[in-house]
């Protein structure tokens, strides 16, 4: 098997974005929210859940709960109650207002805008933090949820399957610039052609950039011609 350079890869990341932008021109965050607080408690709320259900739990919560010190208040059984249709709802609700109260207590009831910051929350792990540094502060940042890391594989670009070493590889080949519009993009493909189960490789707008295109499985990344 040849191993394909970082330079081709790079090359071949570019081309992906490129056909991507065009198939998804709208790509862009799904959950629903208005204020970083809003974000970091339908982040949370996403582990395990689609962004379609927690769209439907989150009008009454962020009608009754505001700020930083609401949800740090909050009567954890009634909220467990409230979001218990996302899924894991008691350590959600530990992990929302543990979130909160520490949100209140050391950054004045603001979501700080650093990784580092944001990584020492309750319930925010790289993921959850790569999405609001990216669709609330304006910092790139690569999100690799369950999408991104089966797809990160099938198109050849890692090999890895732990999310912190996959976005450290693909932030080495990926344009800073490009990280958060990157994920959109890839979760986009992931939730409507490149399934976990049955990928749609014969429609898919990338196909002849990926090495796990049906018909193509054997042939190096290497050899497959852009189209
Ligand atoms: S060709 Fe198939 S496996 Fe490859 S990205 Fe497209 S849908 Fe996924």
């Amino acid at each position: 098997m040849i191993t394909e350079s970082l330079e081709s890869k790079k090359k071949r990341s570019l081309e992906i974005i490129k056909r991507l932008k065009k198939t998804f021109p709208d790509a862009a965050i799904e959950l629903n929210f208005k204020t970083p607080i809003e974000l970091v408690v339908a982040t949370i709320l996403s582990a395990q859940c689609t962004d379609k259900r927690v769209n439907m739990v989150t009008p009454a919560l962020f009608k009754k709960y505001k700020s930083a010190k609401d949800y740090a208040k909050a009567n954890v059984k009634t909220f467990e109650k409230e979001i218990r249709s996302t899924g894991f709802y008691r350590a959600k609700t530990k992990n929302i207002t543990g979130c909160m109260k520490e949100i209140v207590k050391r950054f004045g009831g603001k979501v700080p805008s650093r990784m580092e910051d944001l990584v020492t929350l309750p319930g925010v792990g790289r993921k959850t933090a790569n999405v609001i540094l990216g669709n609330i502060f304006g910092t790139p940042g690569l999100v690799v949820d369950t999408h991104m890391r089966r797809l990160a594989n099938r198109l050849g670009l890692t090999r890895q399957q732990d999310p912190v070493k996959i976005e450290m590889e693909l932030n080495g080949m990926i344009p800073q610039k490009e990280w958060t519009l990157f994920s959109h993009l890839i979760i986009w493909h992931g939730r409507r052609t490149c399934f976990a189960r049955k990928p749609k490789c014969a429609e898919c707008s990338i196909n002849t950039l990926c090495p796990s295109r049906e018909d193509v499985k054997h042939v190096s990344v290497g050899l497959i011609k852009a189209r």
